[in-house]
């Protein structure tokens, strides 16, 4: 499961910063990415458990979908599916997006202070 494979990640960075307790955890999520950011945060909250997450809070960020003008190379932010290239106004497009969930960065009290 992507999640136990997220929460090692957070482990491990946690102790190459001697982070006895992780404060906060930035996720972000591709923009093809089905899962939902609700479901995502209730799937780390059930799996956190006492230690070192106990405390910790979630944010997760999705990738907007992005388009490219076949015609002109533009790329541009697809708000709504009917959009046109910003630049010179062709529908002409593909669409570009990514999957997955990537660990962003984590924060937390270090050891000793
Ligand atoms: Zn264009």
């Amino acid at each position: 499961m992507a999640i136990q494979k997220l929460l090692e990640q957070i482990e491990q960075q946690a102790k190459n910063c001697n982070y006895t307790k992780v404060t906060e955890v930035r996720l972000r999520l591709g923009c093809w990415e089905s899962i939902e950011t609700r479901d995502l945060a209730e799937a780390f909250d059930r799996l956190k458990g006492n230690g070192l997450l106990e405390n910790a809070r979630l944010i997760v960020d999705k990738n907007k979908t992005q388009a490219k003008c076949r015609l002109c190379g533009n790329i541009f932010e697809v708000v709504y599916l009917k959009n046109r290239c910003k630049k010179c106004g062709s529908n002409y497009m593909e669409f570009i997006g990514d999957r997955g969930v990537r660990l962003e960065g984590i924060d937390g009290i270090e050891k000793g202070t």
